[in-house]
């Protein structure tokens, strides 16, 4: 059986790393907010390239308490891509601000052309989510918010060190969110995330928000909340960060070697914008009968994800919302078509030549 995703593969490749820091971690008798949380938001505000980076306890909490930090709530309207991850509109909507969605394009990422239409005198922000491991067109966006006075919030959980014209993803907006979700580029081993920011007062914001909005033990200046990364994932954390650029190219690596050898005339091929770099957090065909095509593919053992069988705004938590089918065509159609193909680092060139073959062979 091959899998969608295989953990246990990529935590195998630097095991008794992981083992010993998480020992030295267990050993050292501080588990939140130390050395090991100050020392992570460090390095990945080099590797990302922002002068903070703040721990937090998750990417969806990253992205709420972003909006709350930049005072953006309810009656204010943030824009956002209609095929978006459902977390990506609950940081939106959890602080009581709407979602405006736009269509994607071809490269599965918002359409940058379509985003002044969307805005009205009520848009405070865009969200700019970089799915499947790709960077939005951030040139268009930044001078769209420009332009409109926008914040922009990048959602940058599937895209760990992937760029738009040589800059990283999370170095572009106000403000950049991190998820490290065991399956994320840089995957903790439980709940983990941050933020990334160049801004000072942003970032002290985040600081006291995450700690019960305290800046000083028991000194509270906002109703904050308890969003704390923890010693022992941000010890792990270090220890992947150090392999990352490592692990994005055997990624690539594997995408390539699907781009070259899939040809089947049922699946279209993920497209690269010109511009845009993929760390290829999935690899994502699009297939007109794509239930088939699973349903073949698990037959020959091969398992597949979709990413994301219902758009947001067909999701039963946001009735609400008073969308219906039809409203956002080309969300519903890709939701329909997408298939996330096994990718994962230490995935074997066996296994590799095994999803081709099996996919190469379906006959419809
Ligand atoms: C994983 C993910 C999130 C949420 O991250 P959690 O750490 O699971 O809360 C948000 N947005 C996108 C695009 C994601 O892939």
């Amino acid at each position: 059986m091959i899998l969608a995703n295989n953990l246990l593969r990529q935590y195998s490749l630097y095991a008794e790393e992981y083992e010993a820091k998480a020992l030295e971690v267990l050993r050292s008798g501080w588990y939140i907010l130390g050395k090991e949380v100050q020392a992570f938001e460090k390095e990945w505000a080099k590797y990302i390239g922002t002068e903070h980076c703040v721990g937090l306890a998750s990417g969806l909490d990253a992205l709420w308490i972003s909006f709350r930090v930049l005072g953006i709530g309810a009656g204010d309207e943030v824009v956002v891509c209609s095929n978006a991850y459902i977390a990506c509109v609950m940081g939106i909507t959890i602080n009581g601000a709407t979602p405006v969605f736009v269509e994607p394009d071809q490269y599965d990422n918002i359409d940058a052309d379509k985003i002044e239409a969307a805005i009205t005198p009520k848009t405070k922000a865009i969200l700019a989510v970089h799915l499947y491991g790709q960077a939005c067109d951030m040139t268009k966006i930044m001078d769209i918010a420009k332009k409109h006075n926008l914040k922009v919030v990048e959602d940058c959980a599937q895209s760990h060190g992937n760029k738009w014209q040589g800059q990283k993803v999370g170095t572009f907006g106000d403000v950049g969110c991190f998820s490290f979700y065991p399956t994320k580029g840089c995957g903790a081993f439980g709940d983990a995330g941050c933020v990334t920011t160049n801004n000072a007062e942003l970032a002290n914001k985040f600081r006291t928000f995450r700690n019960y909005g305290s800046d000083k033990k028991y000194h509270n200046k906002v109703v904050g909340s308890n969003s704390r990364l923890d010693e022992l994932q941000a010890g792990l954390l270090r220890v992947k960060l150090q392999y990352l650029d490592d692990m994005n190219a055997e990624r690539c690596k594997i995408a390539n070697y699907y781009l070259q050898n899939l040809n089947s005339k049922y699946i279209k091929l993920p497209e690269i914008r010109p511009g845009a770099d993929s760390s290829w957090h999935q690899f994502v065909v699009h297939c007109s009968i794509r239930d088939e095509l699973q349903k073949y593919l698990q037959e020959k053992e091969i398992g597949t994800m979709i990413h994301y069988p219902i758009p947001p705004h067909l999701s039963e938590a946001y009735e609400y919302l008073g969308y219906k089918k039809g409203d956002f065509p080309i969300a519903e159609k890709y939701s329909n078509e997408v298939l996330s193909l096994p990718m994962y680092n230490g995935m074997t060139q066996e296994e590799q030549r095994q999803v081709v073959d099996a996919i190469n062979s379906f006959e419809g």
